[in-house]
């Protein structure tokens, strides 16, 4: 059999990682309260991470509306008083006291019609209101002024009031377990009084950037010394999908890997790494994790993978938690995280949608692929709305990724796509 028949199609490996993480992450996830007021304090200052998502069913504290209140400005009446009220014989009645939003009025007195303005408590005996635009005359009497207003035409009972608990009832679901609190969600459970929220506790994921070279950021760069790309970006792909993140950097030295997997926190349910998985001669993941599959998946960039069971903490004692090798030039990384993580993890998590709203379109300049395999670009729609290339497909080429808007997919079996042939596309952002 030839070698590149053995690649293992992008679509299986998906599915092996699903398999294994989905159970995993289902097991570990346990539902922690959500202060909302501290959400909402954290959402104002832009630090939120993932969207949260109610881990149960969120009932409405009280009614919404709290109150029969008015949908216009206009006049409370008894329907019953405007019975046969036509333009040629109007119905004249007083005008009481008015009705501001915020203010509890007294009851409306047989025979009397009540200014109340939008949103303002219907007062009780009330039974409809007529818009101000609909009256004789058509604007409100100064407050303290003995007035009359005159009604042409009856009202049926009802008219523009808003039912107390119209909306929902107190006791009644408002957000359904499973939903990510964004803004109308957030909205409906402060306005329901809803002060405290069961949410689903983010999984917590050991990210362990792998490399000898690898400096953090923000300290001085060494001779052939690089910064920590992926732990930027892999952190902020996995806060993006919900998930919390301890982030670690090792060597390619077996022990330090191994010291950084015995000394995980207790509820790691997931470990990624990035680099160390091809066949050189420092592949510090492949040559540790041994019980893990590494192996080749036939999509560029991102070929050479790992997938497995890792131990966590003291060997004596070890937890088995899923491993994901991503190999180490950052748009395999992230390219990896896109085709194979993030759909599953999205799934899990429910902070975002699982997948990336996907387009076809044509493209602007031709392209040339490797038949074999999956090859993902980096690309923007162009001013006609044809896909035109961000740089190259080298797997290095970070700066390009952080310009593009799509990710480009020339599937197997092609290996070259003409200008104004249609692609399939992902938007990344
Ligand atoms: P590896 O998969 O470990 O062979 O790494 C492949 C390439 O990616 C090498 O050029 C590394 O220097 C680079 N690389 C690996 N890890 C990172 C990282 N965390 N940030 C930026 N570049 C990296
Ligand atoms: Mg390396």
């Amino acid at each position: 059999m030839h070698a590149e028949s053995r690649r293992r199609p992008v679509d299986d490996h998906r599915e092996a990682v699903r398999a294994l993480i989905g159970p995993a992450l289902a097991v570990a996830r346990r539902a922690e309260a959500c202060d909302l007021a501290e959400e909402l304090a954290a959402a104002g200052r832009g630090s939120a991470a993932g969207a949260r998502v109610a881990a149960a069913d969120v009932a409405a504290v009280v009614d919404l509306p709290g109150f029969d209140n008015s949908q216009m400005d206009g006049y409370a009446v008894r329907a019953a008083d405007l019975t046969g009220a036509a333009p040629s014989d109007p119905v004249e009645l007083p005008v009481g006291a008015p009705v501001p939003a915020g203010t509890q009025p007294p009851p409306l007195a047989p025979g009397t019609a009540a200014p109340v303005m939008t949103g303002a408590p219907i007062p009780d005996g009330a039974d409809a209101v007529i818009k101000i635009e609909e009256v004789d005359p058509p604007a409100f009497p100064e407050p303290g002024t003995a007035a009359t207003v005159r009604f042409t035409a009856p009202v049926a009972l009802g008219t523009f009031v808003r039912r107390a608990g119209s909306d929902v009832a107190a006791g009644d679901v408002v957000v359904l377990a499973g939903t990510r609190l964004g803004p109308a969600q957030l909205g409906v459970l402060v306005a329901a009084g809803v002060s405290e929220v069961e949410v689903a506790e983010p999984p917590h994921v050991l990210l362990i950037s792998t490399g000898s070279e690898l400096v953090a950021a923000g300290e001085p760069l060494g001779p052939a010394q690089l910064y920590d790309a992926n732990g930027a970006a892999l952190t902020a792909a996995l806060a993006e999908v919900g998930c919390r993140v301890t982030h670690r950097v090792v060597p390619d030295d077996p022990a330090a890997l191994r010291t950084v997997l015995a000394e995980a926190p207790d509820d790691v349910a997931l470990v990624v790494t990035s680099g160390g998985v091809s066949a050189g001669a420092y592949e510090v993941v492949r040559q540790t994790l041994t019980d893990a599959w590494f192996g080749h998946v036939a999509v560029q960039p991102g070929g050479p993978q790992g997938l497995g069971t890792i131990a966590l903490g003291d060997p004596t004692a070890p937890r088995d938690v899923p491993l994901v090798a991503f190999p180490g030039n950052p748009v395999s990384a992230l390219v990896s995280f896109e085709l194979f993580l993030r759909p599953v993890l999205a799934e899990a998590t429910g902070a975002v949608p699982a997948h990336r709203p996907p387009g076809r379109a044509p493209l602007a300049e031709a392209v040339d692929s490797p038949e074999h395999l999956h090859q993902v670009r980096r690309g923007r729609l162009d001013a006609d709305g044809r896909v035109e290339m961000v740089g190259g497909p080298g797997s290095h080429l970070l700066a390009h990724l952080a310009m593009a808007t799509l990710l480009v997919h020339v599937p197997p079996g092609v290996a070259h796509v003409d200008a104004g042939d249609d692609v399939d596309h992902w938007e990344i952002r």
